[in-house]
This record gives structure tokens, C-alpha cells and sequence, in this order.
């Protein structure tokens, strides 16, 4: 759809023209900036003080190279980035992706988003993210540490406590983060929490595995009962088989729902009879392996080769929890003629602008990326606040803060699109909420 405001359909060409070769990147912001319309009518101070042109562009940009040595002695060569994008209300905060797909476009996508669903938290925390083209996938655990070592050797120049935050995201779990924090610390000989998502021995925060897929469950939870609905008793499909898939199959079996698709890169499981959580834990969090090793143990489950075919699995409920754009109109049409009624983003931006108009055209309930997965990042900064008080809350303390959180900002995507006259938009609501209070700091502050 185009935009009708001239001033951002403006904008948004020049956006164009300045990032050629992004499309994430372009996607992120025109789903933006039509949220944006009417606030861009309402508040003509904002366009004034230019905080739409400073938005779009990230305060800084910083790609290295990373050098390391693989097992047979043989060097290789992966691109490293950072991109601080806006620290308007906090430090600079956001995870780092270790995936072979990773370019400038996505880590911009990323990025961008990040500021908004930062400040949706409440906590101070302004937006980042980077990462690197590395393949963690197959590799030893040697491999993985001087990878870690050597984009730390050229990271640490640009991070630090009160300046920028990194954290885990696909391919950056447990282990990347402590070769990381290891190598931080011996080279900047200072221990401080400059990366969250760090072991229970050395500064993590207890519930910060679990906080992305449980916060998903708290925020679809609200939105459900908002409208009358609830997890109780009803079939949820979830794509991914990583950190927020798990913990969103945890929590939505937790809060009775029937979880009966996971899945990985290569294929998807349909097990009816619910998944064996435990297994895909051993599976995946222990032994590294693929998912289709479950039907090994349960034969009666069902494997199927290729990602995308899990939306065609009739639900009440999708969940998904993989990557970027991985449901198209078409499979947005499928799940909607199957009977799914509700639709909650774990992964970031995994809806194509076209699925996203199928979830409208078929009054889906639809809890946007920024809104619903926004407990990672917030427990991340629980997890600072635990640094700098040199303190560990308990599991329960850190879980009942991640659901007031959660809580709070289903509220404010809800008030926010009613006050916007889109009711029941809660993308366009968590959009102008998770703007509105980065703009005002940025006004406040004046042109930098
Ligand atoms: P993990 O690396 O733990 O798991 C990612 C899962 O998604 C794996 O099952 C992986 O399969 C699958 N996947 C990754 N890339 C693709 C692809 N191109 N096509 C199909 N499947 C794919 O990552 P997380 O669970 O941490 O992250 C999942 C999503 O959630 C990402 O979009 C991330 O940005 C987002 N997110 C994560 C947060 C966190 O705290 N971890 C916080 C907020 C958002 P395979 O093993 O085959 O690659």
C-alpha cells in the first residue's frame, strides 16, 4: 500500500535511493512509516526538528574483518558488523547474528526495529544490533572460540557498559556469548556487563533463556484475552526449533495450549499428540543435531522435508519463531482458511508485507515482532541492572518483572492504536508507541 502522507512517501524514496541493495532494510521501514501517518499529520514539531530524516539513518556503521583459523590450519576470512543505530534513550542495545545470510541489510532491518521495541520496554535502551556472515553450524567448539575471540579483538574497540550492549540472536546462544565476554575481558582487563545473555556464573541473569518465548506467550496471552480468547485448549503451531521456539512451546503448553509443530531449516515435525519438549531440548540445546531426529524416538510424529509447508499444519494459533519473512501471502492465506485465528511474532519481521495484509483482510489477531518479542531484550536489561547492583534476583523475581513488562506493553500498543483511531491494530499501535517516546528524547536533545 502507498503511503498517502507526501512527506513521508518523500522520505521513504530517499531511504530508497540511500540503501539500494537492502530490501529487509526497506521492508522494516515502510512497515514503519505507515504506522506512522497519522502521527506524522498529528505532530508536525517531529518533522520540524527532523526526527524522521535522523531515524532512518543509524548513528553509526562500523564492518571489520574476522580473521580466524580453522582445524586444518587453513585461515578464513568472515565480515563483522555493528550498527548503533540510535541511543536517543539509552545505550546502544541489540543482539549479534551469526548466520551465513548476514549482510548490512539485515543488520540494519535489525536494527531499526531494535529501537522501537527497546523503548517499548520501558527500560533505557537505545537500538543495535550486528553480527557476522560466520556459519557456527558444523564448526568445533575451537573454531567457534577464535572466531569469537577475533570479532571481539575488533568489537571491544566500540562497546562497552554505558555505550553499547550486544547480546545473543540466531547462532549467538551461550556459548559464543562467554568466548566473547572472555576475550572482552582479557583485552580491556575490566569485568563489566558489556554483553548480556552471559552464563549464571559470571554476571547472567537467571530466566534470560527463557524470557523471548515466554514473553511471546505473556503478550499473546493479553492479546487474547483482550479478545475474549485464551490458550487454553487450542493447537499452536511453532516454527524454529532455537532458543525462542523452545521456550514459546514451554510456555504455551504451560498455559494449555497443544503445541504440534516445530521446526529447522531442513523440515518440519507434526507430532499430534503434542511435542516431547523434553527431547527436542536434548536434541537441540545438548546434542546440536537436526530436528528430524525426533521421529527417531517418536516414529508415530511426522518429518517432512522443506520449512515452509509447517503453515499448511491447521491451527488456532502461529507462533512463528524461526526468521525474516518466513511466512508469504500464500501461507498467510493457508493458515487462515485452516482456521488460525490469532498470529504472534517470535522471530523478527517473519511476515512479507503481503501476509501481513492477509492477517487484516481475515480479522487475525496479529502481535507484531517489536510488541511480542520484546522480553529477550528486556530481561537483557534486567540483566544490566543486575551488573550494576553487582546482585542476582531470582528466577521468579526476573519472571514476574518480564510479565509485568509484557503486560505493559501489550497496554500500550492497545492505547496507542485507539488513540490513533486503528483499534485492534497492534502493529500500527506498538509502531507509533515504541516511536513516540524515542522521538521525544530526540527532540528534546536537539539535531545530533
Ligand atoms: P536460534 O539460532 O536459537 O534458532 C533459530 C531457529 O530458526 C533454528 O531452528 C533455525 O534452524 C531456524 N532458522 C534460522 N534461519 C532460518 C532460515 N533462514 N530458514 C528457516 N529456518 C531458519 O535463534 P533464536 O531462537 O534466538 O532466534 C529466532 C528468531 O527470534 C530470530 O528472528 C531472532 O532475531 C528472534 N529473536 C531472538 C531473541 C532471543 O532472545 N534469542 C530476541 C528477540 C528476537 P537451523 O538450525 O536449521 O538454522
Amino acid at each position: 500500500m502507498a503511503l498517502q502522507n507526501k512527506y513521508l512517501a518523500d522520505l521513504l524514496e530517499t531511504v530508497k535511493k540511500r540503501n539500494q541493495g537492502e530490501p529487509e532494510f526497506i521492508q522494516a521501514v515502510t512497515e514503519v512509516f505507515t504506522s506512522l501517518e497519522p502521527v506524522a499529520e498529528k505532530r508536525p514539531d517531529l518533522i520540524e526538528a527532523g526526527v524522521f530524516e535522523r531515524i532512518v539513518e543509524p548513528e553509526r556503521q562500523i564492518i571489520f574483518r574476522v580473521p580466524w583459523v580453522d582445524d586444518n590450519g587453513v585461515t578464513q576470512v568472515n565480515r563483522g558488523f555493528r550498527i548503533e543505530f540510535n541511543s536517543a534513550i539509552g545505550p546502544y542495545k541489540g543482539g549479534l547474528r551469526l548466520h551465513p545470510s548476514v549482510y548490512i541489510g539485515i543488520i540494519k532491518f535489525l536494527g531499526f526495529e531494535q529501537i522501537f521495541k527497546n523503548s517499548l520496554t520501558t527500560l533505557p535502551m537505545g537500538g543495535g544490533k550486528g553480527g557476522s556472515d560466520f556459519d557456527p553450524k558444523g564448526k568445533s567448539d575451537g573454531e567457534v572460540m577464535r572466531f569469537c575471540q577475533s570479532f571481539m579483538t575488533e568489537l571491544c574497540k566500540h562497546i562497552g557498559p554505558n555505550t553499547d550492549v550486544p547480546a545473543g540472536d540466531i547462532g549467538t546462544g551461550a556459548r559464543e556469548i562467554g568466548y566473547m565476554f572472555g576475550q572482552y575481558k582479557r583485552l580491556r582487563n575490566e569485568f563489566t556487563g558489556v554483553l548480556t545473555g552471559k552464563g549464571l556464573t559470571f554476571g547472567g541473569s537467571l530466566a534470560r533463556t527463557e524470557a523471548t518465548g515466554y514473553g511471546v506467550c505473556y503478550f499473546a496471552n493479553e492479546m487474547l484475552k483482550a479478545n475474549g480468547k485464551s490458550f487454553e485448549g487450542q493447537t499452536v503451531v511453532i516454527s524454529g526449533s532455537g532458543n525462542v521456539a523452545i521456550y514459546a512451546t514451554q510456555k504455551a503448553t504451560e498455559l494449555g495450549a497443544k503445541v504440534v509443530a516445530l521446526s529447522d531449516s531442513n523440515g518440519y515435525i507434526y507430532d499430534e499428540n503434542g511435542i516431547d519438549l523434553a527431547l527436542v531440548k536434548q536434541l537441540k540445546e545438548v546434542e546440536r543435531k537436526r530436528i528430524k531426529e525426533y521421529v527417531t524416538v517418536h516414529p508415530e510424529a511426522k518429518y517432512t522435508e522443506g520449512c515452509s509447508g509447517i503453515w499448511t499444519i491447521p491451527c488456532d494459533i502461529a507462533l512463528p519463531c524461526a526468521t525474516q519473512n518466513e511466512i508469504d501471502g500464500e501461507s498467510a492465506e493457508t493458515l487462515a482458511k485452516n482456521g488460525c485465528y490469532a498470529l504472534v511474532e517470535g522471530s523478527n519481521m517473519p511476515s512479507t508485507p503481503e501476509a501481513i495484509d492477509v492477517y487484516f483482510e481475515n480479522n487475525m489477531l496479529y502481535g507484531p515482532a517489536k510488541a511480542a518479542n520484546a522480553g529477550g531484550v528486556a530481561v537483557s536489561g534486567l540483566e544490566m541492572s543486575q551488573n550494576s547492583e553487582r546482585l542476582s534476583w531470582t528466577f521468579e523475581d526476573v519472571d514476574s518483572r518480564l510479565h509485568n513488562i509484557m503486560k505493559e506493553i501489550f497496554k500500550s500498543c492497545d492505547e496507542a492504536a485507539k488513540e490513533y483511531g486503528m483499534e485492534g491494530n497492534y502493529m500500527a499501535g506498538a509502531n507509533i508507541a515504541g516511536f513516540l517516546k524515542v522521538a521525544e528524547a530526540m527532540k528534546a536533545q536537539g539535531c545530533v
